[in-house]
């Protein structure tokens, strides 16, 4: 249920109405809105005396939340939610501006990062994408350069000053993997592993969460409910596309789960194109749409040399075409009253 409390309520009022929800044994979301400040209540509501917050004067109502996602859903906050994406919240995803994130698929070699990070920064992007723990289908491979390739990614951040972004497979790498990243990524494999959910819940980095590849759009945000839960209200949504009976793309793009979700959630969606098709040729126009339809922004991979990339080449965007569609994302952006 929400507590909504009277416009105008003190520091003080919150913190009594939180105290009243620990006392029947919920878990407590404080949302400051622009206009005013919800508490969500979470959990079993079987012995809450109602009348209780009701009888304190600067409570306004209680709400029941309808949907199975609580704290993820609209119902607790309206607005959309601004995620800062590095330490000092220079860039956010979220706002009025269409965020891009961009990098190789996989960190492969310094040259490799730092060329790619300096041409994806010089075109707009805010943040680098890049796997140092890569989830492979095939066991023989390549699965990422591991804690080195953590160290590059943490060497290109100092270089272009570009936030990084890159993937977390298990509980064990959470630590490590936060020493060096700004956003933790979970994959689309691993979007129902609750426990690794949960784990990156309990840090302080914003979390990118990809929806699995046949997750319903309510497994999803319940999945995001997970990291929320555990105090991080910094994630990010992403849809990276999902298995379908399609032989000509990789994944089918579902873009239509970004007005599903606009409608549903408050919080920020990012579209990945490049898992989402499987095909370099079709980012750039996917790109757009993701865009036209009011993603948030984008999870792109770029690749200076596709052809001998060691994974996904064949979904990598040149330097040259990635600076092309961002110039070509502009009045997109603007026709829906975004900027890029
Ligand atoms: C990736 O971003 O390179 C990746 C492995 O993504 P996904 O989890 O969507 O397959
Ligand atoms: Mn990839």
């Amino acid at each position: 249920m929400i507590v909504v409390m009277r416009p105008g309520s003190t520091q003080a009022d919150v913190e009594h109405v939180v105290q009243l929800v620990k006392d029947f044994g919920l878990t407590d979301h404080v949302i400051v809105g622009t206009d005013r400040t919800v508490v969500a209540a979470i959990g079993d509501k079987r012995n809450v005396d109602k009348s209780a917050f009701e009888a304190y004067a600067a409570v306004e109502k209680i709400v029941p939340i309808l949907a199975p996602y609580k704290v993820a859903s609209k119902e607790v906050k309206s607005e959309p939610s601004l995620v800062p994406i590095d330490k000092n919240a220079t860039n956010v995803i979220g706002g009025k501006k269409i965020g891009v994130i961009a990098g190789p698929c996989s960190v492969e070699s310094k040259e490799q990062l730092l060329e790619i990070a300096h041409a994806v920064k010089e075109a707009g992007a805010i943040g680098l994408r890049g796997g140092a723990f890569k989830p492979r289908t095939n066991p023989y491979s390549f699965q990422g350069l591991g804690e080195k390739g953590l160290e590059l990614l943490a060497e290109a951040r100092e270089a272009t000053g570009l936030a990084v972004v890159t993937e977390v497979m298990s509980i064990d790498q959470v630590d490590l993997v936060c020493k060096y990243a700004d956003v933790l990524q979970i994959g689309t494999r691993n979007m129902h592993n609750f426990n690794l959910l949960q784990a990156c819940g309990r840090t302080d980095k914003p979390v990118l969460l990809k929806r699995g590849w046949s997750a319903t759009l309510d497994e999803f945000l319940l999945a995001a409910e997970y990291i929320i839960n555990e105090g991080n209200q910094n994630v990010i949504l992403c849809e990276r596309g999902i298995r379908s009976s399609e032989e000509y793309v990789r994944n089918t793009l579902a873009l239509s789960i970004v007005p599903a979700i606009k409608r549903e959630s408050h919080l920020p969606i990012l579209i990945d194109p490049s898992q989402g098709t499987g095909h370099a040729y079709m980012v750039p126009a996917m790109s757009k749409a993701s865009v036209a339809c009011g993603a948030d922004g984008l999870l792109v991979e770029v690749h200076h040399d596709p052809e001998h990339a060691m994974t996904d080449g064949a979904q990598s965007v040149t330097p040259a075409t990635f600076k092309q569609m961002m110039e070509d994302l502009k009045p997109i952006a603007a026709a829906v009253g975004r900027e890029a």
